[in-house]
């Protein structure tokens, strides 16, 4: 898989994509990022990528003329299965789209800033808007390594142990069970027995009904 990212503060991304399981995935193959900055596709001689929004109001608006320029030079290289536009009146992201970018062989995440981007790039460009969540971010980076780094994680093979993604949060609309790990006793806290019993059906039995009754009191709303 390649992503490409776009935007005009690439360092703020480059940290969250160059460790852990992410870095791994990076070094083992099975996922390419590449970052570019916008400012290196315009032909402002200031290198802005922004101007005053038509109709005056407050805030600068990016422009459409560095990032058409960009895109349309990734795209000769390859096909895109999306070209995504982070934003807050996006569709909410989730683990269900998580694993179904995780099965695309191209991506380009497009990250705003500013007080927004000239709406023709959403119009005419973008094929996806993504919104993590409903509240508003100063640039669309921390939006994009976020989506990055969840989606990179549920490529099979990623993570070793590959029952280690699915039996996180979120999959089949649950939250995960509890973990403990050594000591059994800390303080009089005790973990519970039947982990200790070395009986896996018993022990499987326990850590489905665990997340049945903590979806149903901390997240109702992903049992309906
Ligand atoms: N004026 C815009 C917000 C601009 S914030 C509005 O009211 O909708 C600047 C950039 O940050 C946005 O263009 C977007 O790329 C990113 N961003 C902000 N909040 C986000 C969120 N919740 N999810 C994804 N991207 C977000």
């Amino acid at each position: 898989m390649r992503i490409d990212i776009i935007s005009v503060l690439p360092e703020l991304i480059e940290s969250p994509l160059n460790h852990s399981i992410i870095k791994r995935a990076k070094d083992k193959g099975f996922v390419e990022i590449h970052l570019h900055n916008l400012r290196d596709y315009t032909l402002d001689k200031h290198k802005r990528v922004d101007d005053y929004p038509f109709g005056g109001s407050a805030g600068m608006v990016m422009q459409i003329e560095p990032i058409d320029r960009l895109i349309s030079e990734l795209k000769k290289e390859r096909n895109y299965d999306e070209i995504i536009f982070t934003s807050p009146d996006g569709e909410r992201f989730d683990q269900k789209m998580a694993n179904s970018l995780s099965m695309t062989q191209n991506l380009i995440i497009l990250c705003g800033h500013y007080k927004g981007i000239d709406f023709r790039v959403r119009e005419h460009l973008i094929t996806k808007e993504i919104s993590i969540g409903d509240y508003v971010l100063t640039g669309g980076e921390l939006a994009a390594a976020i989506i990055c780094d969840s989606v990179v994680r549920v490529i099979p093979g990623v993570i070793s142990d590959e029952q280690s993604a699915l039996s996180d949060s979120f999959q089949d609309n649950l939250l995960a069970p509890p973990v403990y790990t050594r000591p059994a006793e800390y303080k009089g806290w005790k973990v519970p027995e039947v982990l200790l019993s070395g009986h896996q059906r018993k022990i499987e039995e326990w850590q489905l009904q665990q997340s049945i009754d903590r979806t149903q009191k901390l997240r109702p709303d992903l049992l309906k």
